[in-house]
């Protein structure tokens, strides 16, 4: 088999674990440069793809490269065709690995908080229309090695709009920063140029909206002056799952504002593939743009938040008092606010400097409750029904319905994963199946969990919430 050959295989064997967009934005434009004792180079065409590849999609490509070649062991990338810095011809991804690279990864994070500490005046406007929050800006984020694929996209968009990726789409986990870097795109526009129509709406407001226009016969109004728009931002678009009029009308909405080259941007918990009942054709295009990821923050990453939003508020921490706080609060960027808060408010409280004698009071409720040690088959069941929008009636009844079924597995599996319930329990509790059942459920999603990125994030999404729930 040629190096040609064999990558192609390997391509074909990527494409069908993750999703088009993806599948086109990393992997278009590589090749293999050379095999030589197990090692494969790949060669990609620039340091954007090449910090992916090497990361991100490790495993996915090592795992298809053995399917046709058992001697490979490991896969390194190398940047084979140099882009130049951003232009208005570029392509995104060109246009994002230009800006990444013109901003070494070491100094990502000091600069974004240097610019936080200077604390421009915060842009102000009339936001009676667009709905932003104006504190929510590119330069108060803080950008890091879980939201830098996000945080490129949203400011390529912001610099291109409606062109470069539409629609761009954005999913993570809750207090993870969606809201926010969704509406600096909205500020950044609107700072150059106010006379442009932004609008920000939650998939919640929408609905209701557009419930109302329908009861009082306004529906035109409704979509005329949602096709006014230049840039439409949709929060936590998962709430249009099962509402079926609502994503008709969204689906039109948006194929105007997208035919005009109107911007597009939208985020979600999870990725438009794991959005149960999601229209095909809306799921289609929501994955015909760009679809980047936001995932939870390492330790250095929530430090730099602490150090950062700590000095935005003037108030000096010793070292080992963040330490303390990044070490315990895991889960999220609100929580890491929310505690730092919390301590501060102690301090004036007890009139005393922080510290982290005092910060360990201050968060014991937090610390306690976020660390869940018994994990129980409700909780499981409940986190399930509550990412697939559910009942666990639903779950235990013997319907057939692919959506169903597919969430009775990942319930099966999780049962036996995360709390080594028998086969023989997890078949009683579903209604009486036979423990063969549970079996096959276990080891097909393990199976396929090997392969498929998009099943492993949804695992972990539910995991997630399997742990932080109260
Ligand atoms: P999500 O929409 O993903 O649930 P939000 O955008 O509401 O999350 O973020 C929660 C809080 O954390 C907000 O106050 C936001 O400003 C802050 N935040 C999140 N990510 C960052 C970041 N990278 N830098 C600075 N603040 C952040
Ligand atoms: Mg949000």
């Amino acid at each position: 088999m040629t190096l040609e050959e064999l990558w192609r295989f390997t391509l074909g064997e990527i494409e069908v674990s993750i999703s088009k967009a993806q599948f086109n934005t990393w992997f278009r434009n590589t090749s293999i440069i050379s095999l030589e004792n197990g090692k494969v180079l790949i060669g990609v065409p620039n340091g954007f793809s090449k910090e992916w590849l090497e990361n991100k999609y490790n495993a996915i490509i090592l795992h298809s490269l053995l399917k046709n070649n058992k001697e490979i062991k490991e896969i390194s990338c190398q940047v084979i065709q140099e882009t130049p810095p951003l232009q208005k011809t570029t392509s995104g991804i060109d246009a994002i690995s230009a800006r990444l690279k013109n901003t070494p990864k070491s100094s990502f994070l000091t600069r974004q908080i240097s610019q936080n500490i200077k604390l421009s005046t915060p842009y102000t406007h009339s936001f009676h229309t667009s709905n932003l929050n104006p504190r929510y800006t590119f330069s108060s984020f803080i950008v890091g090695e879980n939201n830098n694929l996000a945080f490129a996209a949203c400011k390529a968009v912001s610099e291109q709009l409606g062109t470069l990726y539409n629609p761009l789409f954005i999913y993570g986990g809750v207090g993870l920063g969606k809201t926010h870097l969704l509406q600096s795109i909205g500020n950044s526009i609107l700072e150059k140029d106010p006379e442009k129509e932004v609008l920000y709406t939650s998939t919640e407001k929408f609905t209701s909206e557009l419930i109302t226009s329908i009861k009082n016969n306004t529906i035109n109004s409704f979509k005329a002056y949602y096709q006014k728009i230049d840039l439409l931002i949709i929060d936590d678009v998962q709430f249009l799952s099962g509402r079926e009029k609502t994503q008709h009308e969204f689906f039109n909405i948006f194929n105007t504002l997208y035919q005009k080259d109107k911007q597009i941007v939208i985020s979600s918990d999870r990725p438009p593939k794991s959005i149960p009942t999601l229209e095909d054709r809306l799921r289609s295009r929501f994955e015909g743009g760009m679809i980047a990821d936001i995932n939870k923050p390492n330790f250095e990453m929530r430090l730099a938040i602490l150090e950062s939003k700590s000095n935005e508020k003037n108030i000096s921490f010793p070292k080992e008092t963040l330490h303390y706080i990044a070490e315990n609060i895991t889960h999220n960027i609100r929580e890491l606010e929310g505690a730092l808060n919390r301590v501060i408010a102690f301090s004036q409280l007890q009139n005393t400097p922080p510290s982290q004698e005092l910060a360990e009071k201050a968060l014991t409720d937090l610390i306690g409750s976020g660390k869940k040690k018994t994990i129980t088959q409700k909780d499981v069941i409940q986190a399930v029904c509550n990412y697939y929008d559910i009942t666990p009636e639903d779950l235990q009844k013997k319907g057939r319905k692919k959506e169903i079924t597919h969430s009775r597995h990942i319930a099966m599996f999780l049962l036996r994963s995360e709390l080594k319930l028998s086969y023989k329990g997890i078949g009683r509790f579903f209604g009486g199946r036979d423990h063969t059942t549970a079996m096959h459920a276990y080891e097909k999603i393990s199976l396929a969990l090997e392969k498929n990125l998009s099943l492993k994030e949804e695992v972990s999404a539910i995991r997630e919430k399997i742990f932080i729930f109260d």
